[in-house]
Parts: C-alpha cells; sequence; structure tokens
C-alpha cells in the first residue's frame, strides 16, 4: 500500500474550547452502532446512550448525537470541552467524532489521508504551511496505480499548482479540462485530454482567454450576490452560522432591493467590489492551498461528472468566501483580518463543500443542469 498525505495531516490537534466554529455543534452527528453498544455495555458510561437519538430508515439504524436548542451536543461542557473525552478518554469517541477533521480515502493501492478545511484549526495549519505543494509523496497524473477518474483529479491538482498562473486563471484552465473530460468516450480520449493539457500552450491560451474575455460587471456581481442569498437562506438562521451569516444576507438585500433598484448606490458598490477583487488576490497562494486539500481530499468519484460537481463545490465556497468578507468590510468598514478567512473559509466548507449532493441539486434547479455552462462560471468567478 501507498501511503499518501497532505503535509498538514500529523500536525492536526483539535483547538477545543478554543474554537471559534466548534464541531459539535449545528450538524446532525451520527453515532455508530458498536460505540452505542460499547457505551451501552458499562456502568459507567450507560449514561451516554440517554444523549443518543435512535431511528430506522431504509432498513439502517440511525444512531445520532442528541443537541440541544442551539444544536449543541449535549454532552459539551461550559467551556467546550467533551464530557466523553473528559470522562472516558478519546477511545469512546464515536467515529465521527474520533475522526473529524481526518479524511481518509483508499483508491487501489493508494491511502490518502487529509483534513477537512471545515475545521478552523487546519485553515490555520494550512495558512502556516509555507510549502506551496501540500501532498507528500504525490506522482500527479503520471500515477498509473490510480483508476482514470483519479487521474484526471490529480491533473487538476497539478493544474491548481502550477506557478505560471493567477488562482483564477488555474480555476479557469481546471474547468475547462474538466469540461473537455465529460465530452471524451473513451479512457484513451481522457488521457489525451490529460496530455493536451500538458501542453504549455493550451494553457496559455486559456489563461488569455480568461483575461480577455468580458462579461458585464454588474450582472456577475448580481449573480453572486443572489448565489449568496440562496445558499445562506437555512444556515443563516442556524445558531453556528447566524453571528457570521445573517447580517451579511440582510445587507445582500439592501444592496439589491426587491423594488427600487437605486442606479448611482449600486455603481458605488460596483466599484468598490471591483477595487477589492483585485486586493483579495494577495489571499490567492492561500487558497491555492486550501483549493487543492479539498480538491484532494472531496474530488474522489469514479464519475467524471460527479468530480465536476464537487470541483464547482470547492470553488463555489472560495466564491463565497471572498464575497461575505467583502460584504463585511462593506457593511462594517472593518479590515479583513486572518482569523476571518479561517472562521468564513471553515464555514462555507462545511455548507457547501459537505454538501454537494445539496448544491447540485440547487444547479439542476437552477439551471436544469447541475454541470455549469462555462460563460456563467466564468461570470461567477468574476
Ligand atoms: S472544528 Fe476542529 S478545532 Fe473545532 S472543535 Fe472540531 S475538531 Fe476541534
Amino acid at each position: 500500500m501507498n501511503t499518501i498525505k497532505t503535509t498538514t495531516y500529523d500536525n492536526f490537534k483539535c483547538i477545543a474550547s478554543d474554537c471559534p466554529i466548534t464541531c459539535c455543534k449545528g450538524w446532525s452527528i451520527r453515532a455508530d452502532k458498536e460505540i452505542f453498544q460499547k457505551w451501552k455495555a458499562a456502568e459507567d458510561t450507560k449514561y451516554i446512550c440517554d444523549h443518543v437519538s435512535y431511528k430506522r430508515e431504509d432498513q439502517e439504524e440511525i444512531y445520532c448525537m442528541k443537541l440541544d436548542y442551539s444544536k449543541q451536543c449535549l454532552l459539551l461542557d461550559e467551556k467546550g470541552l467533551c464530557n466523553i473525552v473528559k470522562n472516558h478518554g478519546d477511545e469512546y469517541l464515536c467515529k465521527t467524532c474520533a475522526e473529524f477533521p481526518r479524511k481518509k480515502n483508499t483508491i487501489n493501492d493508494n491511502i490518502e489521508y487529509s483534513l477537512s478545511g471545515g475545521c478552523p484549526a487546519v485553515i490555520e495549519l494550512i495558512n502556516k504551511d509555507v510549502d506551496m505543494v501540500n501532498i507528500s509523496d504525490f506522482e500527479g497524473d503520471s500515477d498509473d496505480s490510480y483508476p482514470m477518474e483519479y487521474r484526471v483529479r490529480n491533473h487538476v491538482i497539478e493544474l491548481m499548482q502550477n506557478k505560471e498562473y493567477s488562482l483564477c486563471e488555474k480555476i479557469w484552465i481546471s474547468f475547462s479540462f474538466l469540461n473537455e473530460c465529460t465530452l471524451c468516450e473513451y479512457e484513451d480520449d481522457v488521457y489525451d485530454c490529460i496530455d493536451t493539457y500538458k501542453d504549455k500552450e493550451t494553457l496559455i491560451d486559456l489563461a488569455a482567454e480568461y483575461r480577455k474575455t468580458k462579461c458585464n460587471r454588474l450582472e456577475a456581481f448580481e449573480e453572486v450576490c443572489q448565489t449568496f442569498y440562496d445558499v445562506t437562506e437555512f444556515y443563516k438562521e442556524e445558531d453556528l452560522y447566524r453571528p457570521y451569516l445573517f447580517e451579511l444576507a440582510e445587507y445582500v438585500s439592501e444592496i439589491f432591493p426587491e423594488d427600487e433598484v437605486i442606479l448611482d448606490e449600486l455603481e458605488i458598490k460596483l466599484f468598490e467590489w471591483n477595487k477589492y477583487t483585485m486586493e483579495f488576490k494577495n489571499y490567492d497562494s492561500l487558497f491555492e492551498k486550501i483549493l487543492v486539500s479539498e480538491i484532494f481530499a472531496d474530488c474522489v468519484s469514479e464519475d467524471i461528472f460527479c468530480l465536476i460537481e464537487s470541483f464547482q463545490a470547492i470553488v463555489l465556497e472560495y466564491i463565497m468566501v471572498r464575497l461575505a468578507l467583502f460584504l463585511k468590510k462593506s457593511r462594517y468598514d472593518v479590515q479583513i483580518t486572518d482569523a476571518d478567512i479561517r472562521d468564513y473559509t471553515s464555514l462555507f466548507i462545511r455548507a457547501i463543500g459537505h454538501n454537494t449532493e445539496g448544491m447540485s441539486e440547487y444547479w439542476e434547479e437552477s439551471f436544469d443542469d447541475s454541470i455549469l455552462e462555462r460563460d456563467y462560471f466564468y461570470m461567477i468567478l468574476q
């Protein structure tokens, strides 16, 4: 077996009570049957079972940790520490809690270990990791021990780590590559496509296409704001997300009111947005590392269409973080901090990346196709 890890993997440590968006809150935490039986079997751990709900769904037994009114696990103490760990040790944690944010994917003879950016401590680690290539023992698309779809993913990682182009240019090139792969009839065509997208001239042409293509900036801004509004519609009401998202979603409605749009004000916002997106390029190298980590961990499907959906979701996380921080800056006249980047990135990775199926349905409903058209993708990337 070949072991491949992101370079941050071994350095991860949960920051527990210092965590700004604990993973013990805001989602349904699944417990496994084995640990439930273990808790039930011993007198001193039996009480944990009272904090677990149980149901049967499609022949499946589902155990979930019960949550309080604020959707927080009942076993978290007032300092944000887990009572199971405190009283009985890590070995009594359910799989979900013991593993998060660690991820493990087994692909033929390769075991891949990575960390989810849904954890803010992981984003901090990635931020500190100076190395651009943050996957050890990774041979990219040349590694034929991977099935074809994974060689496609590996090539996307190579494209995203190309130092010649800006982040958005690389996203554009990668999306174009994935699109072309979906048109291939045979496996060999996909390998030809990989070769084409290794060719320097092809990459130069696509980067130039990205720079030269023009789109209506106001329409693009409005579309990104609308997507933000839709994506946050349910999350903004939840306790965990509310302090970060609720007022920003309201602010979006103020920028684009349903009744009367005041064009002069909109022009000013657009001017601010254009300036801001240029400044945001300062975070290109950080987001390159975050995106590469997410692609490595989550673009794991033996279906090119699922792969491209996951890629779109990961890119949307970046687009939403960029917009959220613009809204915050514009509304409160504050500077963006590293903590803002960390927290909003983790939140959107949870809301979008951990919900790729929901995003695919959203695109399907909005555009009759879960794979975005190139023009549209280009527009929201602006
Ligand atoms: S999100 Fe990460 S740092 Fe926060 S409590 Fe969970 S594992 Fe720990």
